[in-house]
């Protein structure tokens, strides 16, 4: 099979799951974008999804993400940095992303506002959730979301999205997934315009469906097992 047949049948198999996991719970698989995760993957495969009609790109580290931006410059992409974020990144996601996933702490929210500003860019922030068991992963405690969104809302050069977060390891997703979906329902009852769910990867989307994800971020079920699995 060629590399675009396997990113073919990997595009299809997820959407088919789409449409599965909405229809389960009687969604519209038309209100859910996938984020296709490229890391480790070369531009070569950027390129074959953008011609399979798939330009929502995340990434989760700047030097990669950075230099592929650069590459594909002449695709129509959207790239989502859905990594842990330093603040001494900022400048420079903040010159290509569009959505940046991972908001955890003020001076994050206030770098990259200031980043987005020099850059003369407006860009989407979501507020990452720490969902139990899931330390280390990045977030904000769910007692803290709702002023960490009130920064992001005031800040001049960002778009408050909505939430996003990622499953605890080795637990049921669904208990966390309602936890985030409560999260976004605190969210969006202060910032009506704050309507995405950003949640569920390759082994969990179904779940997320189910509570309410608006967007799902996919790496491993498009593109094939990562040679560094860990990432
Ligand atoms: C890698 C990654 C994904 C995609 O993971 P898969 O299991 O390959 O689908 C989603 N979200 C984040 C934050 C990631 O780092």
């Amino acid at each position: 099979m060629s590399r675009r047949q396997e990113i073919a049948v990997g595009v299809a198999d997820v959407r088919r799951r789409i449409e599965a996991g909405c229809t389960a719970v009687g969604r519209d698989p038309a209100t859910v974008t996938l984020v296709a995760v490229a890391k480790t993957f070369p531009t070569m495969d950027i390129r074959i999804l953008a011609d399979l009609g798939v330009t929502e790109i995340g990434e989760n580290r700047d030097q990669e993400a950075r230099a592929k931006a650069a590459e594909l410059a002449d695709l129509a992409l959207r790239w989502h940095f859905v990594g842990r974020l330093q603040r001494n990144k900022s400048r420079s996601v903040a010159r290509y992303a569009a959505v940046v996933h991972s908001l955890d702490r003020p001076e994050l929210v206030s770098g990259l506002d200031a980043a987005a500003g020099a850059a003369g860019r407006r860009v989407t922030g979501l507020v990452q959730v720490a969902l139990a068991d899931a330390a280390g992963r990045g977030g904000v405690p769910p007692a803290g979301v709702l002023a960490l969104a009130g920064r992001v809302a005031a800040a001049e050069h960002l778009e408050l999205g909505g939430v996003m977060a990622v499953a605890p390891l080795g637990a049921d997703p669904g208990p966390a997934f309602a936890r985030l979906a409560d999260s976004a329902a605190e969210v969006r009852a202060a910032h009506p315009d704050a309507v995405i769910i950003s949640a569920g990867m390759s082994s969990d989307l179904e779940a997320a469906l189910a509570h309410g994800a608006t967007h799902v971020r996919v790496g491993s079920a498009v593109f094939g097992v990562r040679p560094d699995s860990l990432r």
